[in-house]
């Protein structure tokens, strides 16, 4: 029996006084988190949600996202995380794929999604801070945790994996209860008098385990962050005392370069952790020797709960998402699914107890995901000769001009070496004699100049003649997903 809850009933008998949950100036405690999650159990019992019954939540990282995860969590119910930005459409889709009979949307501040404008199977109901109380009011607190099998669904985590339309990724709660163990005890040691910043969204994988679920675990203060920006980031992090703090490689990158940065003291600041896509070696430089602060890359899946691998205090490599974690095994291998030697470029896959059951209602899906007990990442990478794994790229992504593989990942790596460089991505566009060919779109750093000629050269001059992009065309910002990570489907070029 592990249901995930049970890490917040023995928090709160632990620390039942210490800050649980931290939103601007209001901070809610361990007895008042887990006496709210008691009430919202309550009210999901009340709108007839049972043990296994799917209940969606659209909400950004506020307190009630982590209230009303907790509550079904504690009933048995499987939560169906959505980012708060999707339009109608999507909405339907992960409804009805999840046959989800609640969801909760959230209308306390302005978000650009369409959530109340969903008409699907699914009872709808809105939060938001004033009438949150009245929506609890009245009700007789459920205190008891359902006993659950700890390989039943705790969470649906719509992904689109390597490929197709977005699929469910279903984590049992020994998948996601053994990786925030991991997190808290081997990897970051997070305890009691930890502070953990919440800029990551808690609907994605990154920082529903690593934030939200490894804080409770270990009694530490989740304080968080609605939507990311640098300022926003940077008062959090001086105002509570942010001890450890958890990014995608874009704001890594914001905060590196953020002009204001001295302004704010972040001396708490004890570890940060970076993951979701990968980080430059260049933007690791910067953030280590602006913030004075350890960043330790790490790499994972929605699929896997999500940590496979990182790089540890002691132990770690800039360019390198690390060694796998406790319990997890890896393995390279080619398109026969034979073992790559040491060096040499495969693709990753990941045995363990952070592997997903299936994707939800998708047998074939799940069968060619993990074929014979190992999951296909999608990822392409290589293992030098101490195990430290380095991700080359994704499989998709790999771009082949005239029969060449060239990797975008590493033509990027150079793109940031360039002092003027802020963002940058490498893609193919198609070319008649060439099959792909290449191009960059560079995003500059605020006051920096730089022509796409010279950003040409500049690589052109680093790597083999088949490598360099022939096209490189500047842009104010790259497109971005909810987590921050560069959209390159999204990226449309101008020129060619
Ligand atoms: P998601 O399921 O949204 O978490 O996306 C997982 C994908 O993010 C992986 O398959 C990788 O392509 C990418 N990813 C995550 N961490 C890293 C990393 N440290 N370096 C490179 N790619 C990463």
């Amino acid at each position: 029996m592990t249901n995930l809850a049970m890490n917040l009933v023995n928090t709160a008998s632990k620390h039942s006084d210490r800050p649980a949950i931290r939103l601007g100036d209001s901070v809610l405690t361990y007895a008042q988190f887990e006496h709210t999650t008691q009430l919202v159990a309550a009210l999901l019992e009340q709108q007839g949600v049972r043990p296994g019954d799917r209940v969606a939540l659209m909400l950004p990282n506020v307190p009630h996202f982590a209230l009303l995860y907790y509550g079904a969590l504690r009933l048995g119910a499987i939560v169906v995380p959505m980012n708060p930005l999707l339009k109608e459409r999507e909405v339907a889709y992960h409804l009805s794929d999840s046959g989800a009979r609640l969801l909760f949307v959230w209308t306390g501040f302005e978000q650009e999604g369409e959530a109340g404008a969903v008409i699907a199977d699914a009872k709808t109901i809105v939060v938001e801070p004033t009438s949150w109380p009245g929506l609890l009011a009245g009700l007789d607190p459920v205190p008891g945790v359902h006993a659950t099998n700890e390989n039943a669904t705790a969470v649906i985590l719509y992904t689109s994996g390597t490929t197709g339309k977005p699929k469910g990724a279903e984590l049992t709660h020994a998948n996601i209860a053994r990786n925030v163990e991991i997190c808290a005890d081997e990897l970051i040691f997070v305890t009691e008098q930890d502070v953990v910043f919440g800029g990551l969204p808690l609907f994605h994988v990154f920082g529903q385990t690593a934030s939200l679920n490894a804080a409770i675990y270990a009694g530490a203060c989740l304080t968080l962050l609605p939507k990311f920006d640098p300022q926003a980031a940077l008062e959090t992090i001086a105002r509570d005392r942010v001890t450890i703090f958890q990014g995608v490689p874009t704001m890594y990158t914001v905060l590196a370069h953020f002009p204001d940065r001295a302004a704010y003291d972040t001396s708490s600041l004890r570890v940060c952790v970076s993951g979701g896509a990968a980080l430059p070696v260049e933007v690791l430089g910067a953030f280590e020797s602006a913030y004075e602060c350890v960043v330790l890359e790490g790499y994972g899946l929605s699929e896997t709960s999500p940590v496979v691998s990182i790089n540890r205090l002691d132990r770690r490599r800039a360019g390198s998402i690390g060694v796998p974690v406790s319990g997890v095994e890896v393995r390279i291998i080619d398109e026969a699914a034979a073992d790559v030697a040491v060096g040499e470029i495969g693709e990753l896959v990941v045995r363990g107890h952070n592997v997903m059951k299936s994707y939800w209602g998708k047998p074939a899906e799940t069968s060619a995901a993990i074929p014979d007990g190992w999951f296909r990442t999608g990822d392409l990478a290589r293992r030098d000769d101490d195990d430290f794994l380095y991700i080359v790229d994704r499989k998709k992504d790999l771009i082949i001009r005239s029969g060449y593989n060239v990797y975008p990942r590493e033509v990027e790596e150079v793109l940031y070496e360039h002092p003027a460089v802020a963002e940058a991505a490498v893609i193919a566009f198609p070319h008649p004699e060439f099959g792909d060919e290449i191009a960059a779109v560079v995003a500059l750093k605020p006051g920096a100049e730089a022509n796409p000629e010279e950003l040409r050269e500049f690589v052109k001059s680093r790597v083999a003649a088949y490598k360099y992009p022939r096209v490189v065309e500047l842009v104010a910002a790259l497109p971005k997903g909810a987590t921050g990570k560069i959209l390159k489907r999204a990226i449309t070029l101008t020129s060619v």
